[in-house]
């Protein structure tokens, strides 16, 4: 059976609302107390399956006499190439099975390769050699431009033409946990004449997704778009944190700078693109049509049911934001052939920002900017508290999952908590 049988079940019990079910099976870097070394798992109902231990046990060889598993980021089995990713999905499928009593009635071998996920620290799931975020969703766009210029300009006359993004800071992609400091910034308030310097006073964040190429290319081949889905190994859900009063003053003319390069958050689970197959759908209509280069045909865009919710100081999280992934105007495969089509070389690990997904909706606005239209109408939360942009000690929690009928195909979640700025 192709491990995203909907008939699948695995001997570990999962919930029906967990987000990883045997169909999803999404690998991640791990440590825990009793084991200081980092690991990848995949993780498995509320346990996490340890594959350095069933490489160990010669129980999954991805590359013969070779271990990929016990390494500090899941980039050395990546770069093994799709083949490889969909054998040793299928192998750990097969062994987590109901009926495959291999692991399932070795209680000696069970004890040592599961961990209940609760008791395990998630690291960086990968090395990130780039990072590159997008602009893709056009109601995002529309709202920002209609705030930052004016709404009969609000899409620039490229952006229907072009997916836009920006190079961004590969150093600071931090994993779910990592607390954020707000950072200290130039800013110019439209009533000031001359700039202060200071703590953002407009701390944000943008619900994202992001893709991780999984195969490179060489500097000077372009990935032609019909093999563009093949050098694409996972996503993950991304916090895109985002001072939008240092934005506001430095972005013309190179785009986005000291507003996003302090953090960037990623979820630790990277589900692979083989497990979101089922959920692909048709993306928005393009008019007018791409050049040649960016043209495809068939269902681009993924059914991906997205939430971010904020938490203040040991209150309840309150869910401000539900959005769907397949609202997003360029799709992926698009993305990274625009990347590459000037020649530009992606590497193993390189991770590629949706941009902020917003739909057409006033409660599917994924950024606390076009939520509050630029803090002029605060957002209440259940605790009674009123927000425009984000306070120091305040949580914000992102989670998605794609839902099939009987089970669902989820990323966790990423969460990040402001730390007040440093003092200036
Ligand atoms: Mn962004």
């Amino acid at each position: 059976m192709h491990p995203n049988d909907p008939r699948l079940n695995s001997f570990i019990p999962v919930e029906r609302d967990s987000h990883f079910p045997i169909q999803n099976l999404p690998f991640g870097m791990f440590t825990t107390p009793a084991n200081y070394a980092p690991r990848a798992g995949v993780a498995i109902g509320s346990q996490i399956l340890d594959l350095a231990v069933l490489e160990q046990a010669k129980l999954l060889e991805v590359v013969p006499g070779e271990r990929v598993f016990n390494r500090a980021t899941l980039n050395a089995f990546i770069e093994r190439g799709p083949e490889l990713w969909s054998r040793a999905r299928a192998a750990i499928s097969d062994l987590l099975r109901h009926d495959n009593p291999r692991l399932r009635d070795d209680a000696a071998l069970r004890a040592r390769a599961f961990v209940p996920a609760i008791a395990a620290r998630m690291l960086m799931p990968i090395s990130v050699p780039g990072y590159t975020d997008f602009y893709s969703s056009k109601e995002h766009a529309t709202n920002v431009g209609s705030m930052f210029r004016d709404a009969k300009h609000a899409l620039l006359p490229n952006w229907l033409h072009l997916p836009i993004a920006y190079n961004g800071r590969a150093s600071s992609v931090v994993v779910s946990g990592t607390p954020v400091l707000r950072p200290n910034g130039q800013t110019r308030g439209s009533d000031q004449r001359a700039p202060v310097f200071g703590p953002s006073a407009k701390l944000d964040f943008e619900l994202e997704t992001a893709f991780i190429v999984g195969a490179g290319n060489e500097l000077g081949e372009p990935v032609p778009i019909g093999r563009a889905a093949s050098h694409v190994f996972g996503m993950v859900l991304m916090n895109d944190w985002s001072a939008r009063d240092i934005q506001q003053w430095e972005y013309i003319p190179l785009g986005p700078f000291n507003s996003k390069s302090f953090a960037t958050s990623i979820s630790p689970w990277i589900v692979t693109m083989e497990a979101l197959q089922p959920f692909r759908v048709a993306g928005p209509p393009q008019d007018p049509s791409p050049l040649s280069y960016l043209e495809t045909s068939g269902a681009q865009a993924y059914d991906i049911r997205l939430e971010a919710s904020l938490a203040p100081a040991g209150k309840p999280a309150t869910t401000i934001c539900r959005t769907n992934l397949r609202y997003l105007y360029w799709s992926i495969a698009q993305q990274l052939a625009h990347h590459t089509v000037s020649g530009c070389n992606l590497r193993v690990g390189d991770l590629m920002g949706s941009g902020t997904i917003s739909g057409p909706t006033p409660d599917s606005l994924g950024s606390l900017l076009e939520l509050t239209w630029n803090g002029s109408r605060p957002i209440k939360l259940d605790d009674g508290s009123e927000r425009c942009f984000l306070e120091d000690d305040d949580e914000v929690i992102i989670t998605g999952y794609a839902q099939a009928k009987d089970h669902r195909v989820g990323f966790g979640e990423v969460r990040g908590r402001v730390v007040a700025a440093r003092a200036v």
